[in-house]
């Protein structure tokens, strides 16, 4: 007999041995019968479990963290109620971002960052870089115009999806160039800056990197906001995990499954899955049988997937993604607080305005000082966003925020205070894994296709696929990739 929970999708054929050994595997544990799982939570994730219970369809969704929003962090000091996000920051008014805020009842408020006094320094050497000349302003908004006018020839092929991406000769020479030529051919080098400084630095050493690359992360819907010409906001409570709270709550908490990960699935065409999944506190083993398997995370790392069972179609694409990857961090020391002023990570060599010279990987952007002042000073913190290799750790990421910090003062870049207190550890006041991030490929993966192989996996072994490594890295574009691809995910049959 087929087991229930076939019958209950309506399915009568033949039921493929291991989905019945799956079933029968996990017969002691509790069972969730669903129209879809999803896995991951984040923005991908979140906002379509969202999108399908509008749609009238029962959901399950899988969430490693205790809250939803992935790369959205925030953090209020203790004994205050003055929040700060030292994750996402702010969400570019696209599509159907407004009326999604206004339904969830969220308040916005413009995107403006205060801008600290910043002393630019090589955290390699802790060397003050001080001829290092910002462009003028205007020299700086022609360069981003230009570059906004190369970015919207090429917009539709980018978001919300890669549907319109071309392949082998017909991809634009621009998409392919390392982003360094691309910025020598055009004359751009006065937008580098601002480029780097909002999203570039995510990616490495973003000279070295492909056009596309920096695209996906800075394209034409960033330079138009830098330009004032589209809008964004952040959360007037200065909280961005209110938006994600709140999407939990029109999900139904009942709908979600916190600290939990897939330990083992069954994914098969035509018939569904079954994923056997354990809470990471409690043990609780659940099993999840679906009709459909919407995967929100970024599929790479041997481990983090082999739950899932790839095949080697799925293997053989995924594995051909690089990434780098990322901790957003919030930190003090009585330096940091004595210094009262941001420091800016570029080598040497970008004085006095070789806007192309970055940070080699690994590496932290910048000591940040935040404006938010509850608590009182010493309770100041400073944002760090670290960028490692694919193999870098927490530990490895802590020992280089001390070690720069270490070199900053030894260079007296940053104040040493009373006798010991520079030897003290850096406190690090939050902490936030942001795991693999800006998954990317070669040029010539791209002229091979790689995009239109990647989409063709929608629906392959009943499974499809959102977020990051399926669309440009920003909230709203992934919402908005969602928007088509939820329908798509329901027509399937
Ligand atoms: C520091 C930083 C700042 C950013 N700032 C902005 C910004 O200001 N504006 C903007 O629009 N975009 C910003 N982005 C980019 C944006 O946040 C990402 O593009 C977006 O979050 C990607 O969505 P996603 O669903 O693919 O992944 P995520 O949002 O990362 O969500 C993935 C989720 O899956 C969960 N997960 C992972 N593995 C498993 C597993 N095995 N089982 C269960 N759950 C799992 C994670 O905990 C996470 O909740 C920023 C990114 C970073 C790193």
């Amino acid at each position: 007999m087929a087991p229930s929970w076939l019958i209950f999708l309506g399915i009568v054929a033949v039921i493929p041995t291991s989905i019945a050994a799956a079933s029968a595997e996990t017969s002691s544990s509790k069972t969730i019968k669903t129209d879809v799982v999803i896995v991951g939570g984040g923005a991908g994730g979140a906002h379509a479990a969202l999108r399908l219970k509008d749609m009238g369809k029962s959901v399950v969704l899988i969430e490693q963290d205790s809250t939803l929003g992935g790369n959205v962090d925030s953090y209020t000091p203790p004994g205050t109620d003055k929040s700060m996000d030292f994750g996402v920051f702010s969400f570019i008014d696209y599509a159907g971002a407004t009326a999604l805020f206004d339904r969830l009842n969220i308040s916005t408020a413009p995107p403006a960052r205060v801008r600290a006094p910043t002393k630019y320094a090589d955290f390699t050497t802790g060397a003050l870089i001080p001829d290092y000349a910002a462009p003028a302003s205007a020299a700086a908004r022609a360069a981003m115009e230009k570059y906004l006018s190369i970015c919207e020839e090429y917009e539709d092929m980018i978001i919300p999806g890669y549907w319109n991406f071309p392949t082998g000769g017909a991809i634009p020479e621009d998409l392919l160039m390392r982003f360094g030529d691309f910025v020598k051919k055009h004359g751009i080098a006065d937008a580098v800056p601002q480029i780097y400084a909002a999203t570039g630095f995510g990616i490495g050493r973003q000279a070295d990197e492909l056009t596309l690359t920096v695209m996906q992360t800075f394209g034409a819907q960033m330079a138009r906001s830098m330009l004032g010409r589209q809008g964004g906001f952040i959360t007037a409570s200065h909280r961005n995990q209110d938006v994600y709270d709140a999407m939990a709550r029109e999900i139904g908490e009942q709908a979600i499954l916190y600290e939990t990960k897939v330990m083992r699935s069954t994914r098969a065409a035509g018939f569904g899955v079954v994923l056997t999944t354990e809470n990471q506190r409690t043990g609780e083993e659940t099993t999840i049988q679906a009709t459909k398997l919407l995967m929100a995370i970024r599929p790479v790392g041997e481990e983090a997937m082999r739950p899932f069972s790839l095949d080697a179609r799925e293997t053989s694409l995924f594995s051909k993604f690089d990434y780098h990857r990322v901790w957003a961090t919030l930190v003090r020391h009585p330096s940091l607080t004595a210094g009262n002023t941001s420091v800016d990570n570029f080598p040497a060599a970008v004085a006095p305005s070789n806007y192309l010279e970055t940070p080699q990987v690994p590496f932290l952007d910048k000591f940040e000082l935040q404006d938010n002042t509850a608590g009182g000073l010493e309770s100041r913190v400073f944002r760090s966003l670290v960028i490692g290799t694919k193999d870098f750790e927490y530990a490895d990421a802590k020992e280089l925020l001390q070690s720069s910090l270490d070199r900053l003062i030894e260079q007296g870049i940053l104040p040493r205070t009373s006798a010991g207190k520079e030897a003290e550890q850096i406190e690090v006041v939050a902490l936030s894994d942001h795991g693999p991030m800006h998954v990317r490929v070669s040029a010539d993966e791209l002229r091979d296709g790689f995009f239109q192989k990647l989409y063709a996996l929608q629906g392959h072994r009943s499974t499809w696929w959102t977020g990051a490594a399926f669309a440009s890295h920003f909230q709203t574009i992934i919402w908005e990739l969602n928007e088509v691809l939820v329908p798509q995910m329901l027509g399937d049959k």
